[in-house]
């Protein structure tokens, strides 16, 4: 099954509503193949409306950050996926390395918040990665295979174009230090064998995105690294140049 390659940048605690507004205006108005690749934006809660409205009748994806695995009820400061769907809201990331290191998430409860995202016909960019202190105890496969078979346990089948795995190396996330392409090649390619493992061969093509201090300089490289079908970008996003200039490299080098 052919993979279109997906860019989606996050950005985390930054970007005002009239800062994000004008930001995905002047990306709209560049011209990038849209064809040939997806490109997803994944603001804070304040702007998802708004940014949903700006980039009505384009090809733009729109993403949350998280969402509580229930529908409603007494939980102060969250959101669910059905209060998302009715923004037009289309992705949601679910286990940023973030949301488990500062946030205690567990892989259940992980788990619990995939079922809510795929119950609500959503899609779930499902972040996944080792420590350094995983990678120097030569843990990451260990740590990989534990982090899907919890956070996809309970799933009877993946729909290839209802599913997205962002693998991101918490070491490199916000550090500037990349993973090197023969251990993304390795990690990909693990997460590849997990998910034909657990689902067959339909997993063939659910895209595999890696995350982890992507930027205009590294960007051609890594596309062009086996089971590289894109990248979940913070830093690099927030920047019209950079994050335009990383399109063009997937649009460009990615090898399906
Ligand atoms: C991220 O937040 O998912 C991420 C990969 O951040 P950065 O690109 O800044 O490392």
């Amino acid at each position: 099954m052919k993979i279109k390659p997906i860019v989606a940048g996050n950005w985390k605690m930054h970007k005002s509503l009239s800062e994000g507004v004008s930001f995905v205006g002047k990306i709209r108005n560049r011209i990038l193949d849209k064809e040939k690749v997806k490109v997803i934006f994944c603001p804070p809660f304040n702007s998802l409306f708004s940014i949903v409205e700006a980039l009505d009748g384009s090809s733009f994806g729109v993403g949350a950050q998280n969402a509580h695995h229930e529908q409603q009820g007494a939980f102060t400061g969250e959101i669910s996926v059905d209060m998302l769907k009715s923004m037009g809201v289309q992705y949601v990331i679910i286990g940023h390395s973030e949301r488990r290191h500062i946030f205690g998430e567990t892989d259940e409860w992980i788990n619990q918040k995939i079922h809510a995202v795929l119950n609500g016909e959503l899609i779930p960019i499902f972040c996944i990665g080792e420590t350094l202190e995983d990678r120097q105890m030569n843990q990451t496969t260990e740590v990989l295979l534990h982090q899907i078979k919890l956070g996809l346990g309970g799933l009877d089948s993946i729909d290839p174009k209802k599913m997205i795995i962002a693998y991101e190396p918490v070491w490199a996330i916000g550090t500037g230090e990349t993973a090197t392409n023969d251990q993304v090649a390795e990690a990909h390619g693990n997460v590849k064998t997990i998910l034909g493992e657990m689902f067959g061969d339909i997993s063939k093509g659910v895209p595999i995105l890696y995350g982890g201090s992507v930027n205009e300089k590294n960007g051609a490289e890594l596309i062009k690294t086996d089971d590289v079908d894109g990248f979940l970008i913070g830093g690099a996003s927030l920047k019209e140049d950079s994050f335009c200039s990383i399109i063009e490299q997937v649009t460009t080098y990615y090898r399906g």
